[in-house]
């Protein structure tokens, strides 16, 4: 796409292709990154490299199609008529499609060629890109998932400034944003686009972003003057200040990305909203790690499955899933901003009824936003123009409810005042109510989707369709009776048309029928049993007929076509009518969610408090609930001098869950959602940083403890005194002197310098020395009880600081070898006594695991397994078996 002096076909015929190859050379040199999908006859055939990789992604036949220029050409190719699934494939799989069809028929070509005075044998059908199908710019709902968002972004950079913008194509919701380098990986982490379009010297600074998600392009698609004229051009404004202050940055962005959507759509522009700007403070900011490790909308695996977003998602609508995940993914700062969804939740969960019957009238509002995308960049059809009828319907219909109802009616005025339908709405809803059938066809070439009593001329034509069929029928009894063949029947197929059959015993008598001295039937077709006849009778009806059903689908299709025109003069009322309905389908989702799950309001202020009473992580109590277990709730107040809190406990006690929980608890309150706890007040974080777990990046060359320093030096570096940063076992990758060092000197910098507020798990409980020097920093440890040589996780999280980690039971649990155990408990042991490199050599000289003696020792059955397996159950009588069980008993 985009570059200047392209070769033409008469360039690639030069050089020695035929005039179809050369046709194709010139189309794929014009989509050099994209696979060709050339369109022949039935077929989207791929050639040279493209055909490669398409039959190794799609695993079909790799063939040859001849030779051009003396090269072999490798060829594969998908049927057009049902070539979503391999496209589907080969998008999910990374690649863009540019789908070239033929823009004329055969025979127009040859008029074409005679009109230029050339011989028409030679005439090459005009083929054409008609769009390259992106992962951004999807639209289809076979290619989309339909609760997840489908953004497409853009980066540019002028003179030291950045400047994303994005678009999510189905609602035309259009955002910019201005950043500075250290914070465009967050804002595109946030977005999650599923594409990025940038100038190709930016792709370094995305280290984190997967390579298949960046579309390079040429820098002047970036000009900023260009984009500038582009984006006034669109919204048809004078000047792009009357939607506020954009940086160059951000105009060069937004530029570059309607232009890329012009061309991948072939020039059809989906409607698309003014930019909305999003300043830098405007969400709370989430690093990639701390998405990851959170399991926000993935799980650390990469499925749905087991995330937050899975646990909370009760929307009944896939625009309501979508608009959920992008609150989640971006919850906010602005305490007005987030009081106002949390009085939305708290509305419906409020009142049992109203959310019953509003979620129950949700779940038939259809996806208007995909419909529309649809419709608007011209791939929509009979279907679409159904959903957004029905969606406009239901509408009016929640609207009414909400209405009627006291507390709605305060609590969600702006929104039912946005909800009330607009008088070219409602025309344009009855115009569908009366004009598209109940349920119409899928296929808009195919026709038949127009209701009857609607335009008069259509159903003139219709009749006329039936009525000359009622008329073949007529003609075909006439002939029965005139040949006096029963058998004779009148059919139609694509080649002949309409047709007489008749037997091959009976052919010879319609060869040589008499009409007063002529024979009406013409032979056409001999078939191994039959033969086949025409009429001019029955050709002047099957003109009839196919002249009124092509009238008649012309008919259908510009009503359509007028249909869809209005409709997109309307995208922008119906965009925001669709998502006013997603808005009430997260409130009543999150509030089903609270009831369903006992959560609560938080109480959110401009300070730095944190007290949260009762806390529980979402997805372990919903898994826990699962197996009939409940959770232990804990409280965690990290306000004013309780800031910073070291957190030991043995493994497996509940520590890096206690640690989530604060984080997701934080997370879900400022997306204003209600939370896991019996109290939660909150004072507005800016960034959550987490720290959880190790992984290995090797992709990136990098090891485990390497990446725990690199997010490490991250939160050190961007904590501010806003933001909550939870830490677990910082340092736990390397030698243990190294690693309390640095867990140590990382306390007193978060203490000392970022002064967040944060969670710090350990297994170094030297640092709890730590606690007497810090002001801020306290000790706090997850209880367990010892019971009987074992030990019982209570889960809950008390004051002061673990004595022990109590590792090698957790490895006892886990079913280590019984003499490693041993062994272990030994070595701790000398460890714990003291003067440990004397200890430690004794140790090395003495290996018992090595000892046959002492391993057989271990692992020596007891008195009472060895009493056991002396049973022969089927020997014994009742009395004896009694005696055994006694045995069996004193030997405990
Ligand atoms: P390690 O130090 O080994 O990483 P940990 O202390 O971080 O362990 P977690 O991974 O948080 O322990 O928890 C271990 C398991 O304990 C969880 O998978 C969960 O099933 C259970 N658990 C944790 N917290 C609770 C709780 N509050 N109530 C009930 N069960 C819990």
């Amino acid at each position: 796409m985009g570059q200047a002096q392209r070769k033409t076909i008469d360039d690639f015929v030069a050089e020695g292709h035929t005039p179809v190859m050369a046709q194709y050379m010139a189309i794929k040199d014009a989509h050099p990154d994209a696979l060709v999908f050339f369109r022949m006859g039935d077929f989207y055939e791929l050639f040279y490299d493209d055909a490669v990789k398409a039959a190794e992604t799609l695993d079909i036949t790799l063939t040859k199609r001849g030779k051009s220029n003396g090269d072999d050409i490798p060829m594969c190719g998908v049927p057009f008529h049902a070539c979503e699934p391999y496209l589907a494939k080969l998008i999910k799989s990374g690649f863009k499609v540019a789908i070239a069809e033929q823009t004329e028929t055969p025979a127009e070509a040859k008029e074409r060629v005679k009109a230029e005075g050339k011989p028409a044998s030679k005439a090459l059908v005009n083929r054409d890109v008609v769009r390259v199908v992106t992962q951004g710019t999807l639209t289809e709902d076979t290619l989309l998932d339909a609760r997840e968002n489908n953004y497409i972004a853009s980066l540019s950079e002028i003179a030291g400034q950045f400047g994303v913008a994005w678009l999510e194509l189905s609602t035309g919701a259009f955002f910019v944003q201005p950043c500075d380098e250290l914070e465009i990986t967050a804002a595109l982490e946030r977005i999650a686009p599923s594409e990025i379009v940038l100038p190709a010297k930016l792709e370094e600074k995305l280290e984190t972003i997967p390579r298949e998600v960046l579309s390079p392009r040429e820098p002047s698609l970036f000009d900023s003057e260009n984009a500038r004229k582009r984006l006034e051009k669109l919204f048809g404004v004078g000047t792009l200040e009357s939607y506020g202050g954009f940086s160059r940055a951000e105009i060069s962005a937004a530029g570059a990305l309607v232009d890329y959507i012009t061309r991948t759509q072939a020039g059809n522009l989906p409607h698309i909203a003014a930019p909305q700007q999003i300043t830098s403070g405007a969400h709370l900011e989430i690093d990639a790690a701390t998405r990851r490790n959170l399991e926000l909308t993935r799980t650390l695996t990469g499925g749905r499955k087991g995330s937050l977003l899975d646990c909370i998602d009760r929307s009944v609508t896939a625009a309501g899933a979508r608009l959920l995940q992008s609150w989640l993914s971006a919850p906010l700062m602005d305490i007005n901003a987030i009081n106002a969804r949390l009085a939305r939740v708290a509305l419906f969960a409020g009142d049992n009824s109203l959310r019953d019957r509003i979620r129950e009238q949700l779940k038939s509002v259809p996806d208007m936003e995909r419909a529309l995308s649809r419709l608007t960049v011209g791939r929509g059809g009979p279907r679409d123009l159904a959903m957004i009828r029905d969606g406009l319907k239901s509408c009016e219909i929640l609207r009414a409810q909400l209405q009627s109802h006291n507390e709605a009616k305060t609590v969600l005025s702006g929104l039912l005042d946005s909800l009330k339908q607009k008088p070219e709405l409602a025309a344009l809803q009855d115009h569908l109510q009366k004009s598209i059938m109940e349920e119409p066809p899928a296929l808009l070439r195919e026709g038949g989707f127009v209701r009857e009593g609607y335009h008069a001329r259509l159903d003139e034509l219709k009749t006329l369709k039936s009525e000359s069929k009622r008329l073949i029928a007529g003609l075909q009894g006439r002939y029965q009776k005139e040949t006096k063949i029963d058998k004779l029947k009148i059919s139609y197929n694509n080649v002949l048309g309409y047709f007489i059959e008749v037997t091959a015993k009976n052919g010879d008598a319609l060869m040589n029928f008499d009409d007063g001295g002529s024979n009406p039937f013409v032979h056409r077709q001999t078939m191994a049993n039959a033969m086949r006849f025409v009429t001019p009778q029955l050709a002047e009806l099957e003109r009839d007929i196919s002249s009124a059903g092509e009238k008649s689908l012309a008919l259908e299709l510009e009503i359509f076509e007028n249909l869809r025109t209005e409709i997109a003069g309307l995208s922008g009322d119906i965009g925001k009518t669709a998502q006013i309905v997603a808005m009430l389908d997260v409130a009543s989702g999150l509030a089903a969610l609270a009831i369903e799950r006992d959560y609560t309001q938080p109480i959110l202020s401009n300070d730095n408090k944190f007290n949260i009473e009762g806390g529980r992580h979402p997805v372990v109590e919903a898994a826990l609930s699962k197996q009939s277990e409940s959770f232990v709730p804990n409280d965690c107040d990290l306000s004013g001098a309780n800031a910073l809190w070291l957190l030991t406990g043995p493994n497996m006690a509940g520590k890096s869950t206690f640690l989530r929980q604060n984080a997701l608890i934080t997370i879900m309150a400022q997306m204003g959602a209600f939370v896991p706890a019996a109290s939660a007040q909150i004072g507005i974080v800016d960034r959550v940083f987490s720290r959880v777990g190790a992984s290995d990046d090797l992709a990136r060359g990098r090891s485990t403890f390497m990446v725990e320093m690199v997010e490490t030096a991250a939160i050190l570096n961007m904590a501010t005194e806003n933001s909550l940063v939870i830490l677990d076992e910082i340092g736990r990758g390397t030698a243990t002197f190294d690693g309390l060092s640095i867990a140590w000197a990382c306390v007193e910098h978060l203490h000392e310098v970022n002064k967040c507020r944060g969670l710090f798990a350990t297994h170094y409980h030297e640092l709890t020395a730590l606690t007497s020097k810090l002001a801020n920093l306290s000790s706090h440890s997850m209880q367990v009880k010892e019971w009987k040589g074992d030990i019982i996780f209570m889960h809950s999280v008390g004051a002061g600081s673990a004595d022990r980690s109590y590792g090698i039971h957790v490895g006892k649990l886990a079913g280590l070898p019984k003499p490693v155990l041993a062994r272990a408990e030994e070595v701790l042991k000398l460890l714990q006594s003291g003067e440990q490199s004397g200890s430690l050599a004794k140790l090395a000289d003495d290996l018992p695991l090595f000892s046959s003696v002492q391993a057989s020792a271990e692992d020596k059955p007891s008195a009472l397994e060895e009493a056991l397996s002396a049973i022969d159950p089927d020997g014994l009588s009742p009395k004896e078996a009694l005696e055994v069980v006694y045995k069996l008993k004193g030997l405990i």
